[in-house]
């Protein structure tokens, strides 16, 4: 699953779709034709939007992103506070 920056939601990344009215016009020069066919035959990388076909497709939305920084704060601020309260134990015994 990707994030559309467009759609502003998560979809399933397709590939572009195959497009008769251009390879119909391609055929006209037969180059053109067999070049379109072999492109869309070898082109099987799926990055583009079903819904609005776009390419600005992203691995996890903006929301997503702030929200594995906030954990990873937490995360760190748990471990200090962890080591103050070791600190704070190895104090005590001491005195
Ligand atoms: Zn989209």
């Amino acid at each position: 699953m990707k994030y559309c920056t467009l759609c502003k939601r998560y979809v399933e990344p397709t590939k572009s779709k195959w497009n008769w009215g251009l390879f119909i016009l391609l055929c006209v020069t037969v180059v053109g034709g067999i070049g379109y066919a072999i492109h869309h035959v070898f082109m099987k990388s799926k990055n583009r939007c079903p819904i609005c076909a776009t390419k600005q497709l992203i691995k996890y939305s903006p929301e997503d992103v702030e929200a594995k920084k906030l954990e990873k704060q937490e995360k760190k601020e748990a471990r200090k506070e962890m080591i103050d309260n070791v600190k704070n134990k190895i104090n005590e015994v001491r005195e």
